[in-house]
């Protein structure tokens, strides 16, 4: 998984990384009005959602990170 969480204390519902985000990885929340992971496998690490988050929510696993950049090495 690439994503791996929201903290849901920073996230302020924006959507911005939702509009952002490629893979259609990430989901509004509407009743919480927070960003929550739907489809992680999904995930293509591009991240995009992380450059466009205003307050630092989201946090990706670096293992991916790892494997990705290996297998473009
Ligand atoms: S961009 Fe950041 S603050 Fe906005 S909805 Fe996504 S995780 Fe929350
Ligand atoms: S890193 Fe890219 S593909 Fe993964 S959740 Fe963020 S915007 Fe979507």
């Amino acid at each position: 998984m690439a994503v791996e969480s929201i903290n849901s204390q920073r996230c302020n519902g924006c959507g911005i990384c939702v509009q952002s985000c490629p893979a259609d990885v990430l989901r509004m929340d509407g009743e919480r009005k927070k960003v929550v992971i739907r489809y992680p496998d999904e995930c293509v690490v591009c991240c995009w959602c992380i450059a466009e988050c205003p307050t630092d929510a989201i946090v990706l696993t670096p293992t991916r990170y790892n494997r990705i950049f290996t297998s473009w090495g």
